[in-house]
């Protein structure tokens, strides 16, 4: 079994997109609908748009690994996951298709609405294993699916620290203290930097307050 029940005080509550990172479409969907591959994932999206959907979201699927988002601990009991077909950064990372970009915004539209899902709650892998994972990484525009994750009310009211915004982008305490270098990149990755680094200049940090707030 590559997937289990959901438990009953644990609701729906974020989107993770991924990308496959695989070879080949083919590999890919076999790997995420076989049985033994302990892998598993609602939704998978082909570049040319095609969207199968794997497994039903009343069910878990076992897309995140060991995760944490906000105050949440395996992202899995509390998601549905969503594959883009793509090489990834292994094996070529190439751009995702405008077809794919297409079926994604209709998907989440449709899932958005049916589990009542916010914006701010779309997020990626990279987001929730920073130190594992940088998927769907910086060639994925999320502006291109009409999400708007962040974008605080409240203006910038005093000089926030790394730390701060770190925290209010949503990355789990622990994480910001054990793997910080790896939330900035996570955070770089988000604003499409070409040049993936960890380094706290004063581009990014504007560009980071930018991403958050007004
Ligand atoms: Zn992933």
């Amino acid at each position: 079994m590559n997937y289990s029940f959901r438990e009953k005080n644990k609701i729906v509550k974020f989107i993770v997109i991924h990308y496959t990172g695989m070879k080949t479409l083919k590999l890919a969907y076999h790997k995420l609908s076989k049985n033994n591959s302990n892998v598993s994932i609602h939704y998978l999206i082909s570049r040319n748009g095609n969207i199968f959907n794997l497994l039903c979201p009343k069910f878990k699927a076992w897309h995140s690994g060991k995760s944490k988002w906000k105050n949440y601990v395996n992202i899995n009991n509390y998601s549905i996951g969503i594959e883009l077909e793509n090489k990834g950064h292994e094996f070529g990372y190439t751009n995702f298709s405008n077809k794919q970009y297409l079926s994604l915004k209709k998907l989440i539209f449709f899932l958005k609405y049916n589990f009542q899902i916010l914006d701010e709650n779309i997020i990626f892998h990279s987001d929730i294993a920073p130190n594992r994972k940088q998927d769907p990484g910086e060639k994925f525009f999320i502006n291109r699916i009409g999400v708007n994750r962040f974008k605080y009310k409240n203006k910038l009211k005093y000089k926030y620290s790394i730390n701060e915004l770190l925290s209010l982008y949503g990355f789990h305490k622990l994480y910001i203290k054990k793997y910080k270098k790896f939330c900035i990149q996570a955070v770089k990755r988000s604003l499409n930097y070409d040049i993936i680094t960890s380094i706290e200049s004063k581009k990014f940090y504007k560009d980071f307050c930018n991403l958050l707030f007004y």
